[in-house]
């Protein structure tokens, strides 16, 4: 095997993907999270909450079981996700899929059975085309090879071309991603996983999830690539 460029620092990698092992294990790690949003759960409140729920999940559960994400929304991650979305630097997408799938093995579903079925957050037309490519399927495409589980791409149509939710306040990032989903069929009794690049505030996330659900999906799971957490 041709030894490669490593994307994070340009050195030679040996590995079958294109990172260098002092750059794999210089990449953060997602601190203590609530299994259901994985948004940052003091270390505190593991020892007399044993299901590992954050008190946001409690009051309002989110239409979704459990959210597992690869690392925490810093750098190196951030550039990562700018330079796949933006700069078209699709070699990215062959390192998070495998990080994912040695993930996915190792650890998340170490003791409980695959989901049927994966479906990656769809882009609006619009933005399809603009971008020539939806970074959630191009992630998801390699996970779904690797265990044999379809990718429904065309099941959930994205109907609004919302705005970048990156640019809103907190209020206006909710009202712009409602509605935005609508399903063409039906997934009832499906155990679904749903990936996408980011989750920060969950907006987009929640409102997709709660048009599968309504469409009968029973179990949900969450696969993203970076997840902001509010630390402190
Ligand atoms: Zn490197
Ligand atoms: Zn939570």
């Amino acid at each position: 095997m041709l030894p490669s460029t490593c994307l994070f620092c340009g050195g030679i990698c040996l590995f079958s993907i294109p990172i260098c092992s002092p750059c794999l294990k210089g990449l953060p790690i997602l601190a203590h999270s609530c299994e259901q949003c994985a948004e940052y759960l003091h270390p505190s409140l593991l020892s007399n909450n044993k299901s590992r729920i954050c008190g946001a999940c409690l009051a309002y559960p989110p239409p979704f079981d459990h959210t597992f994400a690869l690392f925490p929304y810093c750098f190196p991650i951030i550039e990562v996700i700018t330079k796949l979305k933006f700069q078209h630097q699709l070699g990215y997408t062959k390192v998070l899929a495998t990080l994912f799938i040695q993930r996915i093995l190792q650890s998340w579903y170490k003791n409980k059975s695959l989901p049927d079925l994966i479906l990656p957050i769809p882009l609006h037309d619009k933005r399809l085309q603009h971008r020539g490519f939806n970074q959630a399927y191009e992630i998801a495409k390699p996970i779904a090879k690797a265990f044999m589980i379809p990718v429904d791409f065309t099941g959930v149509k994205r109907i609004k071309n919302t705005q970048a939710q990156s640019r809103l306040s907190s209020i206006d990032r909710q009202t712009n991603v409602a509605n935005a989903f609508v399903a063409k069929r039906s997934y009832t009794g499906m155990t679904i996983a749903v990936i996408d690049d980011v989750m920060t505030t969950g907006y987009t996330i929640t409102e997709f999830c709660r048009v599968i659900r309504q469409s009968g999906a029973k179990n949900i799971d969450v696969w993203c690539c970076a997840r902001n957490q509010k630390l402190g």
